[in-house]
């Protein structure tokens, strides 16, 4: 049985009036396009087709929010770009995702990292927006399956270097199934908290 039997889709936000209200526990998903963040929700909550992992224009920008169960949820993030950074990119999020870093509700992030990649400058910045010291923040270094043992480890050991406390990491396959199990152990852990 899932652990998370009661996942659902919620809304589409497009202006901070729609979002749910501020009260329980909401986790957020975010990651550069195309680091695999869909098929990571869609794997964490055994929900195939939840997060869509096809890219439809005009939702690419809404917050878009998961019930895991009474005031338990998920916000997935609008995947940041190639060219441009976060910064410029949020500049066309805002005011929404601004709206979204006060809320109490918003307790812990996921952020998706292509393990080929490694962690960037990015990925560093939306770190630091969505403050680590006050949320708990898990990197998912994903797409594992296309590395090697000795390139995990080292993948891992750069992210963790370059992370510096801010965050904790984990290898992560949705194809391959590894971390799933880990992955959802630490999204359960942090919705009971
Ligand atoms: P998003 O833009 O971050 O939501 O990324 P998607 O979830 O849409 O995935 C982007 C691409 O990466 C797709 O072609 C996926 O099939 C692929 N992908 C996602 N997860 C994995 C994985 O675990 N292993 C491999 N090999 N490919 C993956």
């Amino acid at each position: 049985m899932s652990r998370f039997p009661e996942v659902s889709f919620m809304l589409s936000a497009a202006a901070a009036a729609q979002f749910p209200a501020d009260h329980g526990v909401e986790i957020a998903f975010a990651g550069r396009s195309n680091a695999g963040k869909s098929t990571a929700i869609n794997a964490i909550t055994a929900r195939h087709g939840l997060a869509r992992t096809s890219k439809t224009p005009g939702r690419t920008r809404l917050l878009n929010f998961f019930s895991l169960g009474t005031d338990r949820r998920i916000v997935d993030l609008p995947g940041y770009g190639f060219a441009e950074g976060p910064r410029e990119e949020r500049a066309g999020w805002a005011p929404l995702i601004e709206a979204l870093r006060p809320r109490a509700s918003w307790r812990g992030l996921f952020l998706v990292v292509d393990s080929r990649r490694g962690v960037g400058d990015s990925d560093l910045e939306l770190i630091d927006w969505a403050d680590p010291a006050r949320r708990w923040i898990h990197v998912l270094l994903s797409k594992a399956d296309k590395l090697n043992r000795s390139e995990s480890m080292k993948a891992q050991a750069a992210a963790l270097a370059l992370l510096d406390g801010r965050a904790t990491v984990q290898l992560f396959s949705a194809l391959r199934r590894i971390g799933v199990e880990e992955a959802q152990q630490r999204l359960e852990s942090w919705l009971q908290k």
